[in-house]
């Protein structure tokens, strides 16, 4: 039974934050998403969150799916990681020098992880993806980088650069500000397409200093790549002694502990890693073996710093989160609800002939307007079916229901999800969709 468009939540208190925040921000935010530019209505100004829920200024209460872009994989407000925060902070914020709790992070990383032997820490993922890249161009003594169009790696200049005309081009900038002469060092190619990169080899042989792509690139879409499409891109990579560079930003702990690499088995000779490893507060961090990683300042010549790199309290919510991701059966469950949860909208969605489809791995999902079985590339990807994405963000949002306000964007189930509470975003989403279609 169609139940037909909900009224609106309130949104006044959002509404005077923003025309507030108007007067300080450029668009109002310190981060463009946030603006809801591609969804309805004002930006929630959340207030707080607890679990798996957000609530706004206007004491809407949400199930939230956005888990701050990635990051929350216990939910909001982990009382585990709160009380480890909460303890060291006793102690000051900062120092500027080492501290233990720096070993103690690289430690359940580095043990835990066969992709890298040693690790820095910075604040942000761009920040770990614009040093790999220094790194691999300083190893390697190449510029040229290989990027794939539909894959984001933070908003580092040569890296902010989409694919020109042509199958192998350069790229060019997807910024105002970035200069010419930087995108001119990277070559920008589609997803899943072994002769574009065959191409790409060839025509620039040499020259290449290494290959970054998203573990599983899930920031245009969830763009599910073939296992033979990266073995083949790892052998490439070697046989043209090019880095291979993973951005497991989003899928680094997400996908499991070992993150997409694991996934396919392969060993790419850098890896990024940010969001879920800081527990919600700012870090970021990037490994390689030591023989790669011992290329960095001070002990090598590929410079790279932070005044609050590897800062203490960062570090304890890290700490805190993952281990609570080692315990065993972490991830069968939250893998298993989210699968059980994509299925059962697909079914629903197919049973009534809607066109959408439910990719998904891990923890990660992606509503697609689409009746292609498989997107793979940003080209796969209909524009057009945004418009769809729009409404039913705005009819989850009135009926208590928080995604990224963009459809090119995954949602994340996290473990503070139950039962219950996804049931009850399921049948949201069921009456969403027959509103949309
Ligand atoms: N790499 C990937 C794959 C990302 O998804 C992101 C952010 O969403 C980044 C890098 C940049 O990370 P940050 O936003 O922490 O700078």
């Amino acid at each position: 039974v169609n139940t037909g468009s909900k009224p609106d939540i309130s949104r006044e208190k959002s509404a005077e934050l923003y025309e507030k925040a108007k007067n300080y921000f450029p668009g109002g935010v310190n981060s463009p998403v946030r603006a809801f530019k591609s969804v309805y209505g004002t930006p929630l100004f959340i207030q707080k969150g607890d679990g798996c829920f957000v609530w706004d200024a206007d004491g809407n209460q949400f199930i939230d799916f956005c888990a701050s872009w990635g990051p929350l994989i216990l939910g909001h407000n982990n009382a585990k990681v709160r009380e480890k925060v909460t303890e060291v902070m006793q102690n000051g914020m900062s120092f500027g020098a080492p501290t233990a709790l720096e070993n103690e992070l690289a430690e359940l990383i580095i043990k835990n992880n066969r992709f890298v032997e040693k690790i820095r820490f910075t604040s942000s993922g761009t920040e770990a993806v614009m040093s790999a890249i220094r790194l691999a161009r300083g190893y390697t003594g190449r510029d040229k980088i290989i990027k794939f169009e539909g894959c984001y790696h933070g908003h580092t200049d040569s890296l902010l650069v989409k694919a020109g005309s042509g199958l192998v081009t350069f790229g060019e900038t997807s910024s105002a500000g970035v200069p010419k002469s930087f995108a001119q060092e990277t070559i920008v190619l589609p997803l899943n397409d072994t002769e574009a990169l065959k191409q790409a080899f060839d025509q620039f042989k040499d020259q290449v200093a290494a290959v970054i792509i998203e573990g599983i690139p899930a920031n245009n879409g969830l763009l599910m790549q073939d296992a033979a499409y990266i073995e083949f891109l790892q052998g490439i990579c070697k046989e043209n002694n090019a880095l291979l560079i993973f951005d497991e930003v989003i899928t680094g702990f997400r996908l499991g502990f070992e993150g997409a690499a694991a996934h396919y088995g392969v060993k790419p000779d850098i890896v990024t890693y940010g969001k879920i490893i800081g527990g919600g507060l700012p870090v970021g961090m990037y490994g390689a073996s030591a023989e790669i990683m011992g290329h960095i300042s001070p002990d090598g010549g590929v410079y790279q710093a932070g005044t609050l790199s590897g800062n203490p309290v960062a570090m304890a919510a890290g700490i805190a989160q993952l281990t609570e991701l080692l315990r065993s059966g972490f991830y069968k469950d939250l893998n298993n609800k989210t699968s059980e949860f994509a299925e059962s909208i697909q079914r629903f969605a197919t049973a009534r002939n809607y066109k959408i489809k439910v990719f998904y791995i891990g923890s990660i999902f992606w509503i697609a307007f689409t009746d292609k079985d498989k997107i793979q590339t940003a080209a796969d990807i209909d524009h057009n079916s945004m418009e769809k994405f729009k409404v039913m963000h705005r009819e989850l949002l009135n009926r208590g229901i928080y995604l990224g306000p963009s459809g090119y964007e995954v949602g994340f189930v996290s473990a503070a999800h139950t039962k219950i509470e996804l049931e009850k975003a399921k049948r949201a989403i069921f009456d969403s969709l027959d509103v949309v279609f």
